[in-house]
Protein backbone atom coordinates (compact mmCIF):
# COMPACT_ATOMS: atom_id res chain seq x y z
CA UNK A 1 0.00 0.00 0.00
CA UNK A 2 1.46 3.23 -0.97
CA UNK A 3 0.36 5.78 1.72
CA UNK A 4 -0.35 9.50 1.22
CA UNK A 5 1.26 12.12 3.05
CA UNK A 6 -1.61 13.92 5.20
CA UNK A 7 -1.12 17.34 6.39
CA UNK A 8 -4.97 17.58 7.35
CA UNK A 9 -6.06 19.71 9.77
CA UNK A 10 -8.59 17.15 11.26
CA UNK A 11 -8.85 14.34 11.63
CA UNK A 12 -5.66 14.37 10.29
CA UNK A 13 -3.19 11.87 10.50
CA UNK A 14 -2.93 8.65 12.72
CA UNK A 15 0.66 6.83 12.74
CA UNK A 16 0.47 3.86 10.71
CA UNK A 17 1.09 1.35 13.87
CA UNK A 18 -1.61 2.75 15.78
CA UNK A 19 -4.00 1.84 12.36
CA UNK A 20 -2.67 -1.29 11.93
CA UNK A 21 -2.80 -2.19 15.63
CA UNK A 22 -6.56 -1.27 15.30
CA UNK A 23 -7.44 -3.60 12.10
CA UNK A 24 -5.50 -6.31 13.82
CA UNK A 25 -7.82 -5.95 16.85
CA UNK A 26 -10.81 -5.56 14.99
CA UNK A 27 -13.18 -8.33 14.73
CA UNK A 28 -11.52 -10.48 17.08
CA UNK A 29 -10.09 -8.01 20.23
CA UNK A 30 -6.87 -9.39 21.49
CA UNK A 31 -7.87 -13.26 20.72
CA UNK A 32 -11.16 -12.74 23.19
CA UNK A 33 -13.67 -14.25 20.03
CA UNK A 34 -15.49 -10.40 19.65
CA UNK A 35 -14.96 -7.38 18.41
CA UNK A 36 -14.91 -4.26 21.04
CA UNK A 37 -17.74 -2.71 18.55
CA UNK A 38 -20.30 -5.43 19.58
CA UNK A 39 -20.11 -6.11 23.17
CA UNK A 40 -21.52 -3.44 26.24
CA UNK A 41 -19.60 -0.46 27.50
CA UNK A 42 -19.74 -1.93 30.97
CA UNK A 43 -17.97 -5.09 29.85
CA UNK A 44 -14.39 -5.58 31.06
CA UNK A 45 -12.97 -5.69 27.57
CA UNK A 46 -13.91 -2.09 27.02
CA UNK A 47 -13.96 -0.80 30.65
CA UNK A 48 -9.84 -1.80 30.81
CA UNK A 49 -9.70 0.40 27.32
CA UNK A 50 -11.42 3.23 29.07
CA UNK A 51 -9.95 3.41 32.25
CA UNK A 52 -6.31 2.75 30.07
CA UNK A 53 -7.58 5.88 27.82
CA UNK A 54 -7.84 7.51 30.71
CA UNK A 55 -4.79 6.87 33.15
CA UNK A 56 -2.63 7.11 29.75
CA UNK A 57 -4.00 10.46 29.72
CA UNK A 58 -3.08 11.54 33.09
CA UNK A 59 0.06 9.74 33.48
CA UNK A 60 1.56 11.42 29.99
CA UNK A 61 0.24 14.93 30.52
CA UNK A 62 1.21 14.63 34.71
CA UNK A 63 -2.35 15.59 35.79
CA UNK A 64 -2.50 16.20 39.60
CA UNK A 65 -5.09 13.57 41.45
CA UNK A 66 -7.20 16.75 41.94
CA UNK A 67 -8.52 16.68 38.66
CA UNK A 68 -11.32 14.45 36.54
CA UNK A 69 -10.29 13.28 33.40
CA UNK A 70 -13.58 12.82 30.53
CA UNK A 71 -13.88 11.20 26.99
CA UNK A 72 -17.26 12.75 25.96
CA UNK A 73 -19.32 13.40 22.89
CA UNK A 74 -20.03 16.36 21.14
CA UNK A 75 -16.80 17.20 19.90
CA UNK A 76 -14.95 20.16 21.27
CA UNK A 77 -18.11 22.17 20.01
CA UNK A 78 -20.79 20.88 22.64
CA UNK A 79 -18.10 22.42 25.54
CA UNK A 80 -18.38 25.86 24.00
CA UNK A 81 -21.80 25.47 25.45
CA UNK A 82 -21.12 23.21 27.93
CA UNK A 83 -18.93 25.39 30.08
CA UNK A 84 -20.68 28.28 30.54
CA UNK A 85 -23.91 26.83 31.20
CA UNK A 86 -21.55 24.81 34.03
CA UNK A 87 -19.21 27.35 35.17
CA UNK A 88 -20.48 30.59 34.09
CA UNK A 89 -23.29 31.73 37.09
CA UNK A 90 -26.07 33.64 36.90
CA UNK A 91 -25.41 37.40 36.59
CA UNK A 92 -21.33 36.92 36.10
CA UNK A 93 -19.26 37.47 33.91
CA UNK A 94 -16.71 35.51 31.84
CA UNK A 95 -13.84 36.52 30.15
CA UNK A 96 -12.83 35.52 26.55
CA UNK A 97 -9.72 35.87 24.18
CA UNK A 98 -10.77 36.23 20.96
CA UNK A 99 -7.87 34.73 19.05
CA UNK A 100 -9.47 34.03 15.81
CA UNK A 101 -12.25 31.69 13.82
CA UNK A 102 -12.51 29.39 17.46
CA UNK A 103 -11.70 31.69 20.05
CA UNK A 104 -15.11 33.66 18.40
CA UNK A 105 -17.03 29.98 18.28
CA UNK A 106 -16.16 29.82 22.03
CA UNK A 107 -17.26 33.45 22.24
CA UNK A 108 -20.44 33.67 20.39
CA UNK A 109 -21.68 30.46 22.23
CA UNK A 110 -21.23 31.44 25.76
CA UNK A 111 -23.21 34.87 25.00
CA UNK A 112 -26.26 33.19 24.27
CA UNK A 113 -25.78 31.91 27.59
CA UNK A 114 -24.44 34.90 29.81
CA UNK A 115 -22.53 37.50 30.00
CA UNK A 116 -18.55 37.86 28.21
CA UNK A 117 -16.13 39.86 28.40
CA UNK A 118 -13.25 40.13 25.69
CA UNK A 119 -10.44 40.81 27.39
CA UNK A 120 -8.27 40.89 23.79
CA UNK A 121 -9.26 41.00 20.66
CA UNK A 122 -6.88 40.45 17.16
CA UNK A 123 -9.52 42.36 14.55
CA UNK A 124 -6.96 44.63 13.92
CA UNK A 125 -3.94 42.42 12.81
CA UNK A 126 -6.08 39.73 11.15
CA UNK A 127 -6.13 37.67 14.02
CA UNK A 128 -2.00 37.13 13.29
CA UNK A 129 -1.00 38.06 16.84
CA UNK A 130 -1.48 37.23 20.48
CA UNK A 131 -1.12 39.60 23.47
CA UNK A 132 1.60 39.28 25.98
CA UNK A 133 0.73 36.20 28.75
CA UNK A 134 2.38 38.37 31.44
CA UNK A 135 -0.30 41.19 30.32
CA UNK A 136 -3.48 39.29 30.86
CA UNK A 137 -5.89 40.31 33.57
CA UNK A 138 -9.30 38.43 35.09
CA UNK A 139 -11.95 41.60 35.21
CA UNK A 140 -13.33 41.86 38.66
CA UNK A 141 -15.37 38.83 39.88
CA UNK A 142 -14.43 36.97 37.01
CA UNK A 143 -16.03 33.33 36.80
CA UNK A 144 -13.45 32.32 34.30
CA UNK A 145 -10.59 32.92 32.15
CA UNK A 146 -10.93 31.67 28.56
CA UNK A 147 -8.46 30.84 25.75
CA UNK A 148 -7.38 28.74 22.70
CA UNK A 149 -4.19 27.67 23.17
CA UNK A 150 -3.54 27.33 19.04
CA UNK A 151 -6.13 28.73 16.53
CA UNK A 152 -6.21 25.68 13.48
CA UNK A 153 -6.89 28.11 10.78
CA UNK A 154 -4.95 31.50 11.98
CA UNK A 155 -1.83 29.13 12.55
CA UNK A 156 -1.10 30.81 15.97
CA UNK A 157 -0.23 29.46 19.12
CA UNK A 158 0.25 30.92 22.69
CA UNK A 159 3.73 30.38 24.06
CA UNK A 160 3.22 30.93 27.33
CA UNK A 161 0.56 30.80 30.05
CA UNK A 162 -1.41 33.80 30.95
CA UNK A 163 -1.65 33.83 34.91
CA UNK A 164 -4.72 35.37 36.29
CA UNK A 165 -4.65 34.96 40.53
CA UNK A 166 -7.62 33.10 41.34
CA UNK A 167 -9.95 33.64 38.20
CA UNK A 168 -10.02 29.73 36.94
CA UNK A 169 -8.16 29.74 33.68
CA UNK A 170 -9.65 27.10 31.10
CA UNK A 171 -8.05 26.89 27.35
CA UNK A 172 -9.47 24.59 24.44
CA UNK A 173 -6.21 23.14 23.71
CA UNK A 174 -7.82 20.89 20.63
CA UNK A 175 -5.04 21.75 18.04
CA UNK A 176 -2.08 21.48 20.27
CA UNK A 177 -2.86 18.79 23.34
CA UNK A 178 -0.44 16.28 23.85
CA UNK A 179 2.34 18.47 21.62
CA UNK A 180 4.44 20.12 24.31
CA UNK A 181 4.66 20.01 28.35
CA UNK A 182 1.86 21.86 30.50
CA UNK A 183 1.81 22.92 33.84
CA UNK A 184 -1.74 21.64 34.34
CA UNK A 185 -1.96 23.25 37.46
CA UNK A 186 -2.15 26.53 36.00
CA UNK A 187 -5.20 25.26 34.43
CA UNK A 188 -8.83 24.62 35.76
CA UNK A 189 -10.19 22.63 32.65
CA UNK A 190 -8.11 22.18 29.45
CA UNK A 191 -10.92 20.39 26.91
CA UNK A 192 -10.91 19.97 23.35
CA UNK A 193 -11.63 17.08 20.28
CA UNK A 194 -9.26 14.52 20.27
CA UNK A 195 -9.30 13.80 16.56
CA UNK A 196 -5.63 16.18 15.99
CA UNK A 197 -3.11 14.99 18.44
CA UNK A 198 -5.03 12.23 20.57
CA UNK A 199 -6.76 9.79 18.14
CA UNK A 200 -9.99 9.28 15.67
CA UNK A 201 -12.40 11.47 15.63
CA UNK A 202 -15.37 11.03 18.08
CA UNK A 203 -15.14 12.63 21.20
CA UNK A 204 -13.49 15.28 23.02
CA UNK A 205 -11.61 15.32 26.36
CA UNK A 206 -11.81 17.25 29.19
CA UNK A 207 -9.38 17.81 32.19
CA UNK A 208 -11.03 19.56 35.22
CA UNK A 209 -9.82 20.29 38.58
CA UNK A 210 -12.57 18.60 40.64
CA UNK A 211 -13.40 21.89 42.53
CA UNK A 212 -14.55 23.84 39.83
CA UNK A 213 -17.51 21.26 39.18
CA UNK A 214 -19.14 22.18 42.49
CA UNK A 215 -20.29 24.99 40.39
CA UNK A 216 -22.28 22.83 38.04
CA UNK A 217 -26.14 23.93 38.83
CA UNK A 218 -28.44 20.83 39.41
CA UNK A 219 -30.76 22.52 37.11
CA UNK A 220 -29.05 21.24 34.24
CA UNK A 221 -29.80 18.17 32.81
CA UNK A 222 -27.75 15.35 32.94
CA UNK A 223 -25.61 14.90 29.87
CA UNK A 224 -25.25 18.74 29.82
CA UNK A 225 -23.71 18.24 33.49
CA UNK A 226 -19.87 17.78 33.67
CA UNK A 227 -20.87 16.33 37.33
CA UNK A 228 -22.66 13.86 36.22
CA UNK A 229 -20.09 12.66 33.61
CA UNK A 230 -17.27 13.01 36.48
CA UNK A 231 -19.07 10.93 38.99
CA UNK A 232 -19.29 8.00 36.69
CA UNK A 233 -16.19 7.99 35.54
CA UNK A 234 -17.27 8.99 31.62
CA UNK A 235 -19.72 6.34 31.97
CA UNK A 236 -22.63 8.19 32.48
CA UNK A 237 -24.11 7.03 29.22
CA UNK A 238 -22.55 4.80 26.05
CA UNK A 239 -19.21 6.35 25.83
CA UNK A 240 -18.03 6.64 22.36
CA UNK A 241 -16.06 3.16 22.36
CA UNK A 242 -14.69 2.88 18.92
CA UNK A 243 -12.48 6.35 19.17
CA UNK A 244 -11.79 5.92 23.00
CA UNK A 245 -9.71 2.60 22.09
CA UNK A 246 -8.25 4.70 19.28
CA UNK A 247 -6.86 7.20 21.98
CA UNK A 248 -6.08 4.38 24.13
CA UNK A 249 -4.00 2.79 21.10
CA UNK A 250 -2.69 6.63 19.64
CA UNK A 251 -1.13 7.40 23.49
CA UNK A 252 0.52 4.30 24.19
CA UNK A 253 2.44 5.17 20.96
CA UNK A 254 3.21 8.25 22.41
CA UNK A 255 4.62 6.56 25.08
CA UNK A 256 7.02 4.27 23.12
CA UNK A 257 7.93 7.56 20.87
CA UNK A 258 9.12 9.57 23.99
CA UNK A 259 5.82 11.00 25.84
CA UNK A 260 4.97 14.15 25.62
CA UNK A 261 8.85 15.33 25.33
CA UNK A 262 9.09 13.50 22.51
CA UNK A 263 6.02 14.73 20.82
CA UNK A 264 7.56 18.22 21.74
CA UNK A 265 10.93 18.18 20.06
CA UNK A 266 9.20 16.30 16.92
CA UNK A 267 7.11 19.28 16.72
CA UNK A 268 9.57 21.78 17.25
CA UNK A 269 11.90 20.02 14.63
CA UNK A 270 9.07 19.73 12.15
CA UNK A 271 7.63 23.19 11.96
CA UNK A 272 11.59 24.38 12.42
CA UNK A 273 11.97 23.07 9.13
CA UNK A 274 8.61 24.54 7.16
CA UNK A 275 9.54 27.81 8.49
CA UNK A 276 12.93 27.80 7.52
CA UNK A 277 11.82 26.68 4.02
CA UNK A 278 9.43 30.14 4.53
CA UNK A 279 12.06 32.64 5.71
CA UNK A 280 14.91 31.43 3.50
CA UNK A 281 12.92 32.54 -0.05
CA UNK A 282 10.59 35.66 -0.90
CA UNK A 283 8.30 33.20 -2.41
CA UNK A 284 6.84 32.47 0.67
CA UNK A 285 5.14 34.15 2.86
CA UNK A 286 4.37 33.38 6.62
CA UNK A 287 1.47 36.05 7.71
CA UNK A 288 1.73 35.21 11.17
CA UNK A 289 3.93 37.05 13.99
CA UNK A 290 7.37 34.85 14.39
CA UNK A 291 6.43 35.43 18.24
CA UNK A 292 3.10 32.95 17.69
CA UNK A 293 3.95 31.01 15.16
CA UNK A 294 2.09 27.41 15.85
CA UNK A 295 4.01 24.19 15.64
CA UNK A 296 1.14 22.33 14.70
CA UNK A 297 -0.81 24.10 11.54
CA UNK A 298 1.66 26.05 9.31
CA UNK A 299 0.02 28.80 7.44
CA UNK A 300 1.29 30.26 4.12
CA UNK A 301 1.21 32.12 0.97
CA UNK A 302 2.41 32.23 -2.87
CA UNK A 303 2.64 35.32 -4.61
CA UNK A 304 -0.74 34.59 -6.27
CA UNK A 305 -4.00 32.64 -5.84
CA UNK A 306 -3.06 30.85 -9.10
CA UNK A 307 0.24 29.54 -7.93
CA UNK A 308 -1.25 28.32 -4.32
CA UNK A 309 -4.12 26.65 -6.33
CA UNK A 310 -1.50 25.15 -8.51
CA UNK A 311 1.09 24.37 -5.63
CA UNK A 312 -1.55 22.24 -3.81
CA UNK A 313 -2.43 20.38 -7.24
CA UNK A 314 1.22 19.06 -8.11
CA UNK A 315 1.82 18.64 -4.35
CA UNK A 316 -1.14 16.23 -4.19
CA UNK A 317 -0.27 14.93 -7.42
CA UNK A 318 2.86 13.32 -5.27
CA UNK A 319 0.78 12.31 -2.90
CA UNK A 320 1.01 15.21 -0.10
CA UNK A 321 -2.28 15.68 0.50
CA UNK A 322 -4.76 18.67 2.32
CA UNK A 323 -2.13 22.05 1.65
CA UNK A 324 -4.79 24.47 1.03
CA UNK A 325 -6.04 26.87 3.95
CA UNK A 326 -9.05 26.99 5.38
CA UNK A 327 -11.83 28.05 2.76
CA UNK A 328 -11.96 31.28 4.99
CA UNK A 329 -9.03 32.44 5.28
CA UNK A 330 -7.29 30.86 1.50
CA UNK A 331 -3.49 30.43 1.26
CA UNK A 332 -2.08 27.29 2.03
CA UNK A 333 -1.75 25.25 5.29
CA UNK A 334 0.15 22.51 7.02
CA UNK A 335 -0.62 20.48 10.08
CA UNK A 336 1.71 18.67 11.12
CA UNK A 337 0.21 17.04 14.06
CA UNK A 338 1.98 14.21 16.41
CA UNK A 339 1.36 11.14 13.74
CA UNK A 340 2.60 13.21 10.48
CA UNK A 341 6.37 11.50 10.53
CA UNK A 342 9.49 13.92 9.87
CA UNK A 343 9.78 11.72 6.65
CA UNK A 344 6.69 13.49 5.52
CA UNK A 345 8.20 17.19 6.54
CA UNK A 346 11.04 16.27 4.66
CA UNK A 347 9.14 15.37 1.42
CA UNK A 348 7.35 18.90 1.87
CA UNK A 349 10.31 20.97 2.58
CA UNK A 350 11.84 19.67 -0.80
CA UNK A 351 8.56 20.01 -3.08
CA UNK A 352 8.47 23.19 -1.62
CA UNK A 353 11.90 24.11 -2.62
CA UNK A 354 11.69 22.65 -6.10
CA UNK A 355 8.06 24.49 -6.44
CA UNK A 356 9.98 27.99 -5.66
CA UNK A 357 12.37 27.51 -7.93
CA UNK A 358 10.37 26.59 -10.56
CA UNK A 359 7.65 29.26 -10.19
CA UNK A 360 9.78 31.85 -8.32
N1 LIG B 1 -11.38 24.30 18.85
C1 LIG B 1 -10.37 24.23 17.96
C2 LIG B 1 -9.12 25.00 18.24
C3 LIG B 1 -10.51 23.46 16.80
O1 LIG B 1 -9.50 23.39 15.92
C4 LIG B 1 -11.71 22.73 16.59
C5 LIG B 1 -11.91 21.84 15.38
N2 LIG B 1 -11.12 22.07 14.30
C6 LIG B 1 -12.72 22.86 17.53
C7 LIG B 1 -12.53 23.63 18.66
C8 LIG B 1 -14.04 22.16 17.34
O2 LIG B 1 -13.89 20.82 17.61
P1 LIG B 1 -14.97 19.74 17.13
O3 LIG B 1 -14.97 19.70 15.66
O4 LIG B 1 -14.44 18.51 17.80
O5 LIG B 1 -16.29 20.15 17.70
Amino acid sequence: MSRKLNFSAGPCAIPLEVLNEMQENFADYQGNGISLAEVSHRHKLYDDVHNEAISLMKELLKVPDNYSILFLGGGGTLAFTMIPMNFLGEGKTADYVNSGTWAKKAIDDAKKVGNVNVVFDGKDSAYSTLPAASSMKASDGSAYFHFTSNETIGGIQWKDWPEVGDTPVICDMSSDIMSRELPIDKFAMIYGGVQKNLGPAGAAFMIIRNDLLERSPDSLTAYLNYKTHAEKNAMYNTPPVFTIWGVKVFLEWVKRNGGVAGMEQLADKKSKLIYDVLDGDDFYKSPVDPAFRSTMNIVFRLPSEELEAQFVKEAAAEGMMFLKGHRSVGGCRASIYNGVPESAVFTLTDFMKDFSRKNG
